[in-house]
């Protein structure tokens, strides 16, 4: 028989068969148990009223008691919102809606005292409050059992069936009884006592109806560390089963191939991060286990000359290798780089993109499957299925952490034993998110740049400043430095992005006339082949500005370019930005980043420039950028289970995410299998959570 806790919604005292549609429909909610673990997003003490002289702008939220009027609808053919006066013994605020006028402008009464709730912005030297909540004080007032209101999340569907916050906090008081003394424990007594845990009945009650601030901080705890704990046990868990499962080549020598190059060809002295990087990997591939390693380093750290070395490992042992590379510019960069270093050595390299013709596609592929070739250098179309090799030992994946499981598992079926794969990022994830994210990984980090680098200078300059910036442009120039324009790129609107572009291209070349100077573009909209061209010409130093889209945000390498220009800079996200800089600063020069804006910007816009123009620390900047975005919006994350996370703040809670990893190690050593009578909790929450989700095997 099912558990209680599974019991469809709709029969949820309440609720019937339309709520239930939209509660299914908006929120997910089918069962009681999703209900149950619909967490509130806010608390706030209910017992507090402020008065409207008290408001402040750092104020997150005020309740406030007094009286409606002056309701006015403004617009002129179409009315646009609606204000009213809202006003107490002590002053008056403006209220404002942006929707909802129809329903709202009869409502009140000028000689009924309301009770609003709202966020107070200062704006035009007042304040008002948008959408407030507005009730009618009640007598519950005087007697308030709860404090600490809980807020849930709703939406206007909900809404309009009276499931707002208030609604959905209804719904939980008609739960919790029903549940009461049928909520199963999930973490063992051993786990709750050595971190004096509550229950989880307990937290599960506190966390909608707080019995006090101290009680609702436990009930968090308890939840938040049970939510990070089953994560990390997954994991773990994935980790361990590709470890055992999947025998990898070994590559047990250090040959000819390596040694060689380490003694005559490499132009500089690697360094300790990269020696230190070398030597994990080759400790992995020196076993018999199959290496999924994720190489961090910040952009210009040199991950490149690090894969290229293993590389030639994989070959020394006769196996082959590929670089999977997300554009084409990389992976002809690429190509043109290690040919050259690999200079008169005898390694077969080649390179295969989306524009590779026929017939080379067919050399390549018998190279391929007679071993001939030894390293192959390419985009996506490495992956596809026709792709063959005779025996592939070792996989680089470079500047794409978005790769997913289907692109990996695609690997494996192109060798009977899966290849070693290293995925490298140039883009720093705060350690929290890596071990979250890439929990089933094992992490390198290469934490230091190349000796004699100067750090970057980071400038803003508004476009009105924009003549100053043409002067500081000729002046690089004339002292034979190159320079990066860079437009944004508007997914939804590729005309409109390519005529930004074309329109900054002109009045470049309007001010950098040939014959003197000599100006490429690169754009997504153009042909392979010229994009190329352009950025060969780039590259070898016979244009002096780069005009470009995103197109160069990963990975392009030309030492004497030193200064990016990052036009409407607004519009990245920090990442981005920090990617763009990254494409300076890699010779000997000063190199600059000027970030461009309107007068115009967003809050968080501006948080951004302020945190560039403050420092060049990718890991910085990374911890920043989860900080602002949360980790939805970071890349990488869609498949990764952490936005599932239903109450930890990966941010906040930094060391909540450290500890849940260790007792999650800890129970794992101890117990593998979960098979222990006392982790027999533990063990039946994972069947319920996967039942019918994942299979721990199924991914590596
Ligand atoms: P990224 O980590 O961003 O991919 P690259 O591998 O492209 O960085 O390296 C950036 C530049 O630094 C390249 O020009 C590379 O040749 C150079 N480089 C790499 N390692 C060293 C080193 N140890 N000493 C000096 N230059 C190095
Ligand atoms: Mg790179």
């Amino acid at each position: 028989m099912p558990h209680i806790t599974e019991t469809p919604i709709e029969y949820l005292k309440g609720v019937g068969p339309q709520r239930a549609e939209i509660l299914r429909n908006e929120l997910g909610v089918f069962t009681f148990n999703d209900l149950l673990v619909y967490y509130p997003f806010r608390y706030v003490d209910k017992s507090k009223f402020y008065k409207i002289n008290e408001i402040k702008s750092d104020l997150a939220y005020v309740q406030i008691k007094g009286f409606i009027d002056k309701i006015e609808l403004v617009g002129e053919k179409r009315i646009v919102r609606m204000t009213a006066r809202f006003r107490d013994e002590t002053g008056s605020i403006e209220l404002i809606w942006f929707n909802g006028f129809k329903w709202l402008k009869d409502k009140f009464n000028p000689l009924q005292q309301y009770v609003i709730f709202g966020k107070p912005t200062f704006f035009k030297g007042k304040y008002n409050i948008a959408h407030p909540e507005v009730e009618l004080p009640s007598d519950e007032d005087a007697k308030i059992v709860f404090n600490l209101q809980a807020f849930y999340n709703s939406t206007e569907k909900l809404k309009s069936r009276g499931l707002d916050s208030r609604g959905i906090s209804k719904l939980q008081a008609a739960l919790l009884p029903v549940l009461q003394g049928k909520i199963v424990e999930t973490l063992s007594e051993e786990i709750i006592q050595n971190l004096r845990l509550v229950s989880r009945e307990l937290a599960l009650i506190n966390i909608h109806f707080p019995a006090s601030q101290e009680m609702l901080q436990k009930a968090q705890l308890r939840l938040k560390f049970e939510e990070l704990f089953f994560l990390q046990l997954k994991l773990l868990k994935l980790k361990l089963v590709r470890i055992s499962k999947s025998r990898g080549n070994k590559f047990s020598i250090v040959g000819e191939y390596l040694n060689d190059f380490y003694q005559n060809h490499l132009p500089f002295t690697l360094t300790n991060a990269q020696k230190r990087v070398i030597k994990e990997i080759r400790s992995d591939v020196g076993s018999d286990k199959q290496m999924n390693r994720l190489l961090q380093g910040d952009v210009g750290s040199g991950k490149t000359i690090v894969a290229m070395m293993c590389m030639l490992i994989a070959l020394d042992n006769g196996y082959q290798s590929c670089i999977v590379a997300p554009t084409e510019i990389l992976a002809l960069q690429h190509y043109n780089n290690i040919s050259r270093l690999l200079g008169n050595m005898n390694i077969n390299v080649q390179v295969l993109t989306g524009s590779s013709k026929t017939a080379h596609r067919k050399k390549l592929h018998e190279q391929l499957m007679n071993g001939e070739l030894h390293i192959l250098i390419g985009t996506h179309a490495v992956l596809e299925e026709k792709v063959q090799f005779k025996n592939l030992g070792f996989v680089v994946i470079d500047e794409q952490h978005r790769f997913g499981v289907a692109q990996r598992a695609s690997l494996w079926k192109k060798s009977e034993t899966p290849p070693h794969v290293l995925v490298m990022t140039a883009t720093p994830i705060p350690r929290t998110l890596a071990m979250t994210l890439y929990g089933d990984l094992d992490i390198s980090v290469i934490d230091e740049l190349p000796p004699g680098r100067k750090a970057i200078k980071t400038l803003h300059f508004y476009d009105s400043d924009r003549l100053r910036v043409f002067g500081f442009m000729r002046k690089q120039i004339q002292e034979r430095r190159q320079i990066y324009v860079v437009y944004p790129l508007i997914k939804e609107s590729e005309t409109l992005d390519l005529k930004f572009l074309m329109d900054g291209y002109d009045s470049i070349v309007r001010e950098f006339p040939l014959p003197e100077y000599a100006v490429s573009i690169v754009h997504g909209q153009m042909k392979s082949k010229d994009k190329d061209y352009e950025m060969q010409r780039f590259v070898r130093g016979e244009t002096d500005i780069m005009v470009a889209t995103t197109v160069i945000e990963v990975g392009v390498d030309v030492p004497n370019a030193s200064v990016m220009i990052i036009e409407n800079a607004e519009r990245f996200g920090l990442s981005q930005l920090h990617q763009l800089r990254g494409r300076v600063g890699r010779g000997a020069d000063q190199s600059y980043c000027i970030l461009m804006t309107s007068h115009k910007q967003t809050t968080d816009a501006k948080k951004r420039i302020d945190i560039m123009v403050r420092t060049n620390d990718g890991f910085e900047i990374a911890e920043e950028d989860l900080r602002i975005r949360g980790p939805g919006d970071i890349e990488g994350t869609e498949q990764s289970g952490i936005l599932d996370l239903k109450i930890t703040d990966l941010v906040r809670d930094e060391k909540l995410v450290h500890y849940a990893r260790k007792v999650a190690i800890e129970t794992l050593e101890k117990d593998p299998n979960l098979e222990l009578p006392e982790n027999a909790p533990i063990a039946r929450h994972i069947v319920e959570l996967y039942k019918d989700k994942i299979n721990w095997s199924r991914i590596s």
